[in-house]
């Protein structure tokens, strides 16, 4: 699959073998509106390429001059001035990075105001991404309010024509809010919106430099793997059938939007039993529980719904079959780790938790003729690799699980970003911090001698990561949901056009059943 993403114009030209960074391909134009907004601009800019220049105030003078003005060749633009606030939660000095622009008739849409309202952010400044609109006058309070239940975040007089004067170059809008409306408090907030214009230059800078045509490798397969599928499909069946609230322990899977998202629709994520309410429906997550934490649920008279995934589930199972059969259990995984905990749990006495080459020389069974190993299912194949090895070595005699404990979506998703990082200069991974399989993916492409970032969403990427880069290797967790990675791709448009190549390793078919409670 190829598909070329452009912010604007048609997609013919990029040349992906070779992209050229924006930027240096003529530097940063700001663009803004009155002599004090571009004076604070310019104070705050340090590359000798940037510039600014002035445009007049309103839109009759912002259309003159994107008709008759011929500015020098420029890489990247960003339009940058005072704004007035519409809603209550900005204050004077808050930033306003667009999302689009709108004049009322015509829209246009800026692809990774997020990524650069959270590096304003990251910079120490009042950052916002939010949609803006142009307007022809001056906004009075009847109008702020409008204007607010439509959904904007500020209001400018320029914005809306200015951006055309990019053409097919990567644009974006940062506007600082003097007052709430173009009133006498302007003059009072003008102050706080000019100093953050002059901090905020620097960033436009950065920005500018990060611009560039790139290439992206996305890697196949990526993202939900059948375990998740399944268990964010038992909460949602759960609340259509039983209604709000359903109680989950733990996260159901390790990643923030999966779990923001069903908390909107009314699930409620506990750490432990004790916080359910007796009677209350209970569904337990992808990684599995303790035999003691089915007890204590039994014992509350607690509506169960398990949401292991079935590859967990068989780990329990060998588990508590080599118990039985006098093995000491050696268990490979991640201190910690839910999943581990779980499989302790089934049988404590026998199993011994192995988490490097170098715990294996002071394990001390009973009997040494009598050992086994099982592994966490989202390990990285390699190191997993040296530890059993290293079990074999120790213990020539051990028994090893009946099949694979590392599940097909990890060991896949690992072999489809070492294919992609090995022809790239970063890659990304979407994916939660506590979600280990998505963690294995960053340590994966690191190994392969590629930077490697892990990051919920395109807000996390930094400015800096991408300077330089012309081809981005993208990957999602097992845990992390397809929409992260359009939303990426879609955020790195904003920086000069994208082409997508989908580079596939295998293709997956693996579907589990849903559990009777849930079955409709
Ligand atoms: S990563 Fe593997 S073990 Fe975990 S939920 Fe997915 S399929 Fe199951």
């Amino acid at each position: 699959m190829t598909e070329t993403i452009q912010q604007t114009g048609a997609a013919e030209g990029a040349d992906t073998a070779e992209p050229e960074p924006v930027a240096s391909s003529g530097g940063l134009l700001v663009l803004a509106a009155l002599r004090i907004e571009a004076s604070a601009v310019r104070r705050g800019l340090r590359e000798a390429s940037s510039r600014v220049q002035r445009t007049g105030m309103g839109a009759t003078r912002a259309r003159k001059w994107v008709k008759e003005s011929q500015p020098s060749p420029f890489g990247a633009m960003v339009v940058m001035g005072t704004a007035a606030g519409l809603t209550d939660d900005l204050s004077p000095g808050d930033l306003v990075v667009a999302t689009e622009v709108s004049d009322g008739t015509a829209t246009v849409t800026l692809p990774g105001a997020d990524l650069l309202a959270a590096e304003l952010r990251r910079a120490g400044l009042p950052a916002h991404a939010g949609r803006l609109v142009t307007v022809p006058k001056v906004v009075k309070p009847a109008d702020r309010a409008r204007l607010a239940a439509d959904g904007y975040l500020a209001a400018d007089m320029e914005s809306a024509t200015l951006v055309g004067a990019a053409a097919d170059r990567p644009v974006a809008v940062i506007r600082a809010v003097s007052d709430a409306g173009f009133g006498p408090g302007m003059v009072s907030g003008g102050l706080a919106a000019l100093r953050s214009l002059r901090l905020a230059a620097r960033v436009a800078e950065r920005w500018a430099a990060a611009c560039a045509e790139r290439a992206v490798l996305l890697a196949g397969p990526r993202s939900f793997c059948a375990g998740v599928e399944r268990a964010i499909e038992i909460v949602e069946r759960a609340l259509d059938l039983r209604g709000a609230p359903v109680y989950v322990r733990k996260q159901i899977v390790h990643n923030t939007r999966v779990v923001s998202d069903l908390e909107q629709r009314g699930a409620v994520f506990v750490d432990e039993l004790d916080e359910v309410p007796d009677g209350a429906t209970v569904v337990f997550s992808a990684h599995g529980v303790s035999p003691a934490v089915r007890s204590a649920a039994a014992d509350r008279g607690l509506s169960v719904i398990d949401a292991t995934c079935p590859l967990v589930s068989k780990v329990h199972a060998e588990a508590r079959r080599f118990a039985r059969e006098g093995y000491t259990v050696a268990l490979i995984g991640h201190a910690g780790h839910e999943e581990v905990e779980g499989t302790l749990g089934e049988a404590p006495e026998s199993t011994v938790l192995v988490q490097t080459v170098d715990d294996v020389a002071s394990l001390s069974p009973s009997d040494p003729s009598k050992v086994a190993y099982l592994m966490q299912t989202t390990l990285a194949v390699d190191e997993a690799a040296d530890v059993s090895g290293a079990l074999r070595e120790r213990f020539p005699q051990m028994r090893a699980p009946g099949s694979d404990d590392i599940c097909y979506a990890t060991t896949n998703r690992q072999a489809a970003v070492r294919a992609v990082a090995t022809d790239a200069d970063l890659v990304l991974v979407a994916g939660s911090k506590n979600s280990s399989n998505s963690v294995r993916l960053v340590e994966r492409s690191q190994r392969a001698g590629t930077p490697a970032y892990l990051i919920d969403g395109a807000s996390d990427i930094e400015l800096s990561w991408l300077s330089g880069v012309s081809v981005v290797g993208l990957t999602a967790g097992a845990s992390a949901p397809p929409a992260v990675v359009d939303e990426i791709i879609t955020a790195l448009s904003g920086f000069g056009a994208v082409t997508v190549t989908e580079r596939i390793t295998t293709t997956e078919s693996v579907q589990f059943g849903l559990p009777r409670e849930v079955r409709r």
